[in-house]
């Protein structure tokens, strides 16, 4: 046969070439971001196939994501052809499945076992709180997930448990009830994620036989973002390296960026002792960033004290500065983004190439809105756009009744949700009570209600649901929008709902329902808002590249883009308020691995910013800048704010005309010195928003006013509900207008 086309070597460093041709033996590349370490990967997959008498699928890759899985294995077919679909490639956890299906039954389960989620996890573990006579107020089953978790991300099961005491959860009851838990799962032929892992352990430990046919089988293991694997996955991979030792791991401590999840970035260190003689590759070429992004993160990464430590140079051009920015408020700062996102677009770039990284996912919504009312297209990659998410569409449908009767889909959404003891037996009753009066749902409930066609329970719960409705549609002309939806969410029980759901994933819904309020406060009434959200659902079915990418920073590991959007960097959001109340350095410093993550996802072009006000789940906060603007070495830095001009406008806006220039800028660093000196609170949630009836109009030009935290000043100018103010004690500051007490 003829010799293989190893053109792919060309190109790569000295460092990358070792990585790739060191087939045999342990290896563990440490390199910073933008090194190469996936290239590597991908090329070292093309070269075992090429070099080594070996199948595909006696290869085992693991990758972080399923999308990083995707990319790579078509970035290996690029290189070897088709076989590149018979590799194993895979998460953890999709690996996980795939041995478990094949040997259930020498775990106790059979093949076709489920796989519960969050949801289901915390229904069974409440059941045997319940059982237990453990009070789930006191010992809520969402402590105990998170202790049983993390035992399973130790690869420790309920017999290996014993002496510790799980957080002191139920007064050191945690290990008996992982025990029940785990004998429930079986019974029930389920497992929940963290067994996915940790039942392979115990199958590997305790069939020795099963174990060696899968050492046999990989001959060559391959692991990329080794920095965030849990000492279960940890294990595992070492199980299936002891035969043939060929193991490859990349990763980069700098980069840990779970460890809230389990992640060990001791399992770099422990490599090599486990596999003595491994050969560690350093990288230190960054091939992605221009030097100044490079600049930038590294200065950032270099106050973490818990680091290996590296070096990392960059070939490239110095490039543009990095820009930063500091916004009146998220509306503002959205604004912004956008007007840059234009500009470099009408420059040439592409918005495929651009993406917005944000900490937390109801930054999001700002977003949305401002890139749909200037028509920049744009796609939520993990996770929904916040219209399509199941939450918000469940008020959605109560809108959509409230504002049209006969909104027949709308109705059946919602009639049982929350849940009244309405089931389907009862809307076939309403339809067909409908049917026969030639009348939508809505209004054959009120008929069944009127006529009493349904007794007792039932009767009542439709009833009330009619006569909220009513209601509802009473208030709708004479309350704004935002505050419909309020006593909607309220009223209807749905809030409630979330309330009382402990599970994780409850807490993200509650969040975004609060987020829904502000959302409408932007409309004049419920209909041109409905009117709104179809079309923004309609520009869904856009299945074109050229958007703007917008998610979260944990999500956009591994990734890269010509332009990179780092929005909200403010104390209490970023780094995140959870962060700062463990007090710890530990998880401060993670945070600050999430922000070098996000500066090194940018080659070309890389903005920071930060917003004064921001308003957090429908209450205004007034924020400072996160600690890591101050961090950011200022050689690298291009400081917009320093000018002390906020645009709160656009020059095509005609509604707002001027630009706002403060006489005294609140530049970062006055604020920094300040916090340094008080030592004060990170996040200033003590201004709350005084109650305005909406008559009040003492707030003119000229009038003397009183602000909770800044004191006594008088109105200079008038923008909407925005009033810039010279305060007698702060200087001149711009606050919202329900944020002052006239006096
Ligand atoms: P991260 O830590 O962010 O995951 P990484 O170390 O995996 O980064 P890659 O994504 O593999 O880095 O590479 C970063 C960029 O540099 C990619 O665009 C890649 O194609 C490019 N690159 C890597 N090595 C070379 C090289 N030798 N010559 C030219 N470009 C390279
Ligand atoms: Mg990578």
């Amino acid at each position: 046969s003829p010799p293989p086309d190893l053109s792919y070597l060309n190109g790569l460093n000295e460092g990358q070439t070792a990585a790739v041709q060191s087939l045999d033996g342990p290896v563990l590349v440490l390199a910073g971001a933008g090194t190469g370490k996936t290239r590597v990967l991908i090329t070292r997959l093309a070269h075992i196939l090429n070099m080594r008498d070996v199948r595909p699928w006696e290869i085992l890759a693991v990758t972080f994501t399923n999308k990083a899985a995707a990319e790579m294995r078509e970035r290996t077919a690029n290189l070897v052809g088709p076989q590149a679909i018979e590799i194993k490639l895979g998460t953890f956890h999709s690996i996980g499945v795939w041995l478990l299906r094949r040997h259930a039954e020498l775990v106790g389960l059979n093949t076709n076992f489920t796989i519960l989620d969050t949801d289901d996890q915390l229904r069974l573990l409440k059941q045997i709180l319940v059982d237990e006579g453990i009070d789930v107020k006191k010992w809520p089953p969402r402590g105990l997930a998170a202790v049983i978790d993390r035992w399973k991300d130790k690869g420790l099961r309920p017999d290996q448990v014993k002496d510790l005491d799980g957080n002191g959860f139920a007064h050191g009851r945690a290990g008996e009830l992982y025990k029940i838990y785990q004998t429930r799962l079986t019974a029930q032929n389920a497992c929940d994620f963290g067994d996915l892992l940790l039942h392979i352990l115990t199958l590997f430990q305790q069939n020795p036989e099963i174990l060696a046919q899968y050492q046999n089988r990989f001959k060559y293991i391959l692991v990329d973002e080794y920095q965030d694997t849990n000492v279960a996955q940890y294990l595992m991979l070492r199980l299936l390296a002891q035969k043939h030792k060929n193991i490859c791991c990349v990763g980069d401590d700098d980069q840990s960026i779970y460890g809230w999840r389990g992640a060990e970035v001791g399992n770099i260190l422990k490599f090599e002792d486990d596999f003595p003689g491994a050969d560690v590759i350093r990288l230190e070429r960054n091939y992605r960033s221009t030097s100044h992004i490079l600049g930038a993160a590294s200065g950032l990464i270099s106050r973490n004290e818990s680091r290996l430590g590296k070096t990392l140079f960059t070939e490239g051009n110095d490039g543009e500065k990095v820009v930063l920015n500091g916004l009146w408020d998220g509306g503002n700062e959205a604004r912004w983004v956008a007007d840059e996102i234009e500009n470099i677009e009408r420059k040439g770039a592409s918005l495929k190439d651009v993406a917005i990284l944000v900490r937390a996912s109801f930054q999001t919504r700002d977003f949305e809105e401002c890139f749909l009312s200037m028509g920049i297209k744009y796609r939520v990659i993990g996770g929904l756009r916040f219209y399509e998410r199941r939450e918000i569409r469940d008020v959605l449908a109560y809108l959509r009744v409230i504002n049209q009767a006969d909104d027949d889909l709308a109705f059946e959404r919602i009639y049982n949700l929350p849940k009244r003891g309405l089931g389907a037996k009862a809307l076939e009753k309403i339809r067909n009570i409908g049917r026969a009066n030639n009348l939508s749902l809505s209004r054959a409930a009120v008929l069944a209600v009127e006529q009493k066609l349904f007794k007792g329970k039932p009767l009542a719960a439709l009833s009330e649901l009619c006569a909220n409705f009513e209601h509802w549609r009473a208030q709708k002309d004479l309350i704004p929008p935002n505050e419909l939806v309020e006593a909607v969410l309220e009223e209807s029980g749905y809030f409630d709902m979330w309330r009382q759901d402990k599970s994780v994933e409850a807490e993200g819904k509650k969040e975004n329902l609060k987020e829904l309020g502000p959302a409408l406060a932007d409309y004049e009434s419920l209909g041109q808002f409905l009117e709104h959200v179809s079309l923004v659902m309609e520009n869904n079915e856009d299945k074109s590249d050229e958007m703007v990418s917008v998610m979260t920073l944990h999500s956009a590991k591994g990734l890269e883009y010509d332009t990179v959007f780092l929005p909200g960097w403010e104390e209490g959001l970023f780094p995140h308020q959870r962060a700062l109340d463990e007090n710890g350095l530990k998880a401060l410093e993670e945070e600050r691995r999430l922000a070098y993550v996000g500066i090194t996802r940018a080659k070309l072009r890389c903005y920071i910013s930060h917003a004064s006000n921001r308003r957090i789940h429908g209450q205004w906060q007034s924020s400072l800048p996160s600690r890591f603007v101050d961090e950011l070495p200022k050689e690298h830095i291009a400081d917009q704010s320093e000018q002390g001009v906020y645009n709160t406008s656009r020059a095509s806006d005609a509604s707002s005309t001027f630009t706002w220039r403060t006489a005294e800028p609140t530049h970062y660093t006055d604020v920094m010195k300040k916090r340094a000196a008080a030592n004060e609170a990170l996040v200033d949630n003590t201004t709350q928003p005084l109650k305005s009836d909406g008559s009040d109009t003492g707030k003119e030009v000229g009038s003397r006013i009183f602000h909770q935290k800044f004191g006594y000043g008088r109105i200079l100018r008038k923008d909407g509900p925005k009033l810039e103010i010279a305060f007698e004690k702060a200087g001149t500051k711009k606050v919202m207008e329900n944020f002052v007490q006239t006096c």
